[in-house]
């Protein structure tokens, strides 16, 4: 078996991993796999080596940045152009070119401390945005060996791909990977008609790139979680924290903009002004835990959003009942599960999302025989597979969701049932080790497929 290198910006930690990417590829790496990531520590004068870090199932290895190399490739050239362009927001973007300088540099010291430590039949998985130009820079060093990537958050739009003035360069980045992989079919669109306007490239058959003398596969692998292991966590999970009086609504989002929560906010606002029976016997539970707080465009969300939830509590609230609880802190992924379970709405309402797991996490929490209502945003990468159990919304239109509030809140148990017995029929069958085999068989096949055919002598 070859080993596989995962590089991503969070390095997991020693400690048994719950949730997320860590779960989902520790499998591949029980082989003594390799785990590169960020070590989170500011240094002055950045080490040409990786640090091992003692502890877990596989190898972990970090680098550090320096706080300027945080300012301008993490605060700037990755959250403040690459994320807001990736999710529609070109009127966010800072284009500064010390940004991008920064980004190049950082993947090419990183690009030299990975090869070193490269053996003959390694493979690679990069993952995210982070690190787009490091395969680029890893074929500069003469790495041969597959190198795969996958986009966690959704591939911008020609439109949106003209604003960068180094799309070419970004297209060449993409084309030194074997194997591009994408959250949905609606990025591989994306993708294939952004490189339609790259100088000199050429679309081949199925989903394959050429740009100069590099193919790409491109493709979409549907992100998933573990429904059976979240469905144990939900059932053993506690449900304080819920109001026992009131139906509850529950929305799960790191405090960002492209999560569309004043949109949702207002939504609930218009919902009780409609519905005034509901007083009482309906909460929002909305948890969103800060991130990038340095980044200004962080703080506007959050100050918006203080002032929505506090105008709305103001207009509705009774002396026993809070309109809206709005927890600016993360809660554990324990907890979470047992408050999606106790939840009779799931509001998922991102204006763009790769693929946003809460959505999976609050369909495979809930109990089978009662279970709650997933209201779902079409710009989810999730609703191109729940569309047919949740009720999707256009996020931007807030009666439509205040109504889809209402109904999810009066739906009979039978539709309830049918409803969520075809989104965990999807869950189970696509879960997180078919994405991970997917990805690294399809990775295996683009890169034999570039390998110089032997001669049948
Ligand atoms: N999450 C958590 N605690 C919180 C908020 C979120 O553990 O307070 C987890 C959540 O369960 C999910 C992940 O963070 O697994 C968020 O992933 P998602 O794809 O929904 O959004 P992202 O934050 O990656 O944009």
């Amino acid at each position: 078996m070859s080993r596989l290198v995962v590089v991503s910006n969070r390095l997991p930690s020693g400690s048994t991993p719950s949730g997320g990417l860590v779960v989902a590829l520790q499998d591949a790496l029980a082989d003594g796999g390799l785990w590169v990531g960020n070590s989170n520590k500011l240094t002055d004068t950045p080490a040409d080596r990786l640090t091992r870090h003692e502890g877990g199932k596989f190898t972990r290895m970090s680098f550090d940045l320096t706080e300027e190399e945080q300012r301008d490739f993490y605060l700037g050239y990755s959250n403040s152009v690459l994320w807001p362009l990736c999710h529609d927001r070109v009127d966010l973007m800072e284009l500064l070119p010390q940004y991008l300088e920064s980004y190049r540099a950082v993947n090419k010291r990183i690009a030299k401390m990975i090869a070193r430590e490269l053996q003959p039949g390694d493979r690679i998985w990069v993952q995210d945005y982070h690190f787009l130009s490091l395969g680029h820079e890893l074929r500069q060093l003469g790495v041969t060996q597959p190198i795969g990537f996958f986009l966690h958050i959704p591939f911008p739009g020609p439109n949106a791909f003209a604003a960068l003035s180094h799309g070419q360069e970004v297209c060449r980045w993409i084309a030194a990977f074997d194997l591009f992989g994408l959250q949905a079919r609606r990025d591989v669109s994306a993708c294939l008609q952004v490189f339609r306007t790259a100088k000199g490239a050429e679309l081949l058959l199925n989903g394959r790139m050429k740009l100069e003398d590099k193919i790409v596969q491109v493709a979409s692998f549907p992100i998933a979680i573990d429904p059976e292991e979240f469905a144990r966590t939900a059932r053993n999970a506690p449900t304080a924290g819920l109001d026992d009086a009131a139906a509850t609504i529950i929305g799960v989002d790191r405090l960002d903009y492209s999560k569309g929560l004043p949109q949702r906010f207002r939504a609930y606002g218009h919902l009780l002004d409609a519905h005034p029976e509901l007083s009482g016997q309906v909460a929002l539970l909305q948890i969103a835990p800060p991130t990038r707080e340095a980044v200004k465009a962080y703080q506007d969300i959050r100050d918006e959003l203080e002032q929505l939830s506090g105008h709305i509590n103001g207009a509705h609230a009774t002396l026993d009942w809070t309109p809206i609880r709005y927890i600016h802190r993360s809660v554990p992924r324990e907890r979470l599960a047992g408050l999606y379970r106790g939840a009779r709405v799931g509001l998922v309402t991102p204006l763009a999302d790769g693929m946003n797991l809460v959505a999976k996490e609050y369909v495979a929490a809930q109990d089978a025989d009662d279970p709650g209502v997933l209201i779902l945003s079409k710009f989810a990468g999730a609703a191109e597979q729940l569309f047919n159990g949740a009720l999707i919304v256009n996020p931007h239109d807030i009666a439509e969701m205040a109504e889809a509030m209402n109904q999810a809140l009066n739906m009979p148990l039978g539709e309830r049932r049918e409803r969520h017995q075809s989104m965990r029929r999807v869950l189970l069958d696509k879960d997180v080790a078919w994405w991970r085999e997917q990805f690294l068989t399809a990775l295996s096949a683009s890169w034999q497929s570039s390998q110089p055919q032997m001669d049948p002598a």
